[in-house]
């Protein structure tokens, strides 16, 4: 009998920075960490049945809007419909993230302060290590027009590393390494910014098969004629991806 799947990504979104009619990039893993906060994280994630009571950590990348402009909005929605829940919520990204997130969403009363009890901020340049109600997670400093983090995310008994947004580089493979799945950006435009689909098809050719690769971040209406490749997947919004992880 096949062994039970041990991760779970439900798409929030495939979509690249610039419409193309496809939401914005973003994931929620095992029901209950959010890779990044797009603008339409919280319809999305109560469209699943789920709602930030059941998010224990949300890892941000990185402070560009279609990464994290649903925070402001997800903050006030959990604050105020659960404000009985026992634990506190992990928020984790590239330092000063929490005062990036300030200045766009401003000084609102209902948004918690940084040393708020129910929130824990964790911030870093790449290189921590942190664990988080059962989930480990290494940050991996990626390369981007302003700090992005990977991460790779211990859950469950599977790796699920994530890169944010990124120029191609050694880095992606590094984060990638024993991964059981990489979920990996396509955004394509201009140097030192993002990967094209030749980085990431170079990138699941040098991977091993054991580590499938999932394509996310792009511009659906500009996809070339790609070569048939095993464990090569593109991301589409609200689809559900299983992996069994390792035994
Ligand atoms: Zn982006």
């Amino acid at each position: 009998m096949a062994a039970a799947p041990r991760i779970r990504l439900d798409c929030l979104g495939s979509g690249f920075a610039f419409s193309s009619g496809r939401y914005w990039n973003g994931w929620l893993l095992n029901g209950r960490v959010l890779l990044d906060c797009p603008p339409q994280t919280l319809p999305h994630l109560y469209r699943l049945g789920r709602s930030p009571a059941d998010v224990e950590l949300v890892l941000l990348s990185h402070e560009h809007a279609d990464h994290a402009g649903g925070m402001d909005l997800f903050l006030v929605d959990a604050v105020h419909r659960y404000p009985d829940r026992a634990r506190p919520w992990a928020v984790a990204g590239p330092t000063g993230i929490y005062e990036r997130l300030r200045q766009v969403i401003g000084d609102h009363r209902h948004q918690p302060r940084r040393d708020d009890p129910r929130f824990r901020w964790l911030e870093d340049d790449g290189g921590a290590v942190f664990a988080w109600a059962g989930i480990t997670v290494e940050t991996v400093r990626m390369e981007h027009a302003v700090p992005n983090n990977g991460f790779r995310v211990h859950i469950d008994g599977g790796v699920v590393a994530y890169t944010g947004d990124t120029a191609p580089g050694p880095h992606i493979a590094a984060l990638a390494a024993g991964a059981d799945v990489l979920i990996v950006e396509c955004g394509g435009s201009g140097p030192g910014m993002h990967c094209d689909w030749d980085d990431v098809i170079a990138l699941r050719r040098a991977l091993p098969p054991s580590t499938e690769v999932l394509v996310t971040h792009y511009d659906a209406t500009r996809v070339p004629a790609l070569p048939p490749l095993a464990g090569f997947t593109l991301a589409e919004d609200f689809a559900v991806y299983e992996y069994r992880g390792a035994a």
